[in-house]
């Protein structure tokens, strides 16, 4: 017989610092990704323990089976398709260079030759710095986590940083101090997807489906409105 104590709880890892999709608010995980890795698990009836912890370590975490899956504005790409299970995109962000409020000089990636990019590591932003640090002979700095790197660029330590389009636009958008403007158009277009162990076709099957449904019965929208009202 089927008994609460045949639920699956499964462990997904989490992006620590990463407003509107995951922040901490009265010490409690809250989130576009939270709530809707939540609502996924009760429309297909499995628990979620949540792993928050630097990106970087997220998908090797996986992959080593430490966490069964992960949501963290995880954008979805070829390379990491090789690693991990990749779910249906559930949001599209796509990158944006951003630099000091007073900077005028560097409006496009060609204005970095000698400037000092800070970038998060193991992000798809990374990547991309990387490629202008080679192409344009900029400096890339590394950093754990987001607000590390948008303090750098605060504090004049750093030129410009890379970040996810609808991250930095709700920073902006709440905090009046941040010193931060976006600058040109978005540098692609990433869509975020669900990260999952290669090996457990069942759990990726469950948030697929889980994604269906809650796209179909308005909880999806009902999310995405309840963190992105200030910013939208
Ligand atoms: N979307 C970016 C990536 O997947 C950044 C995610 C994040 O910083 N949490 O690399």
């Amino acid at each position: 017989a089927q008994t609460a104590a045949a639920v699956k709880k499964y462990t997904f890892g989490t992006d620590a610092t990463y407003p509107p999709f995951e922040y901490q608010k009265d010490g409690k995980y809250i989130g576009i990704d939270i709530d809707l890795i939540n609502a996924i698990a009760k429309e297909e009836g499995f628990e979620v323990e949540l792993k928050p912890m630097n990106f970087k370590g997220i998908i090797p975490a996986i992959t080593s089976k430490q966490l069964d899956g992960a949501i963290a504005g995880i954008s979805i790409t070829d390379e990491r398709k090789q690693v991990v299970g990749l779910s249906d995109p559930y949001y599209q962000a796509g990158l944006s260079l951003i630099v000091r409020e007073d900077n005028t000089t560097i409006k496009t990636p060609e204005d970095l030759k000698g400037k000092v990019i800070a970038i998060k590591k193991g992000t798809a932003g990374a990547k991309l710095a990387d490629e202008y640090g080679k192409k344009y002979g900029a400096t890339v700095k590394y950093f754990d986590d987001s607000p590390a790197m948008y303090q750098e660029v605060a504090n004049k330590n750093a030129d410009v940083t890379i970040e996810d389009f609808p991250v930095i636009s709700y920073k902006i958008a709440v905090d009046p101090n941040s010193k931060l403007k976006i600058v040109g158009d978005r540098l692609n277009g990433d869509n975020y997807g669900i990260a999952v162990s290669k090996e457990n076709e069942e759990l990726m099957k469950k948030i697929n489906d889980g994604l269906k449904k809650v796209k179909a019965n308005g909880k999806y929208d009902e999310i995405i409105s309840t963190y992105m009202g200030k910013s939208t």
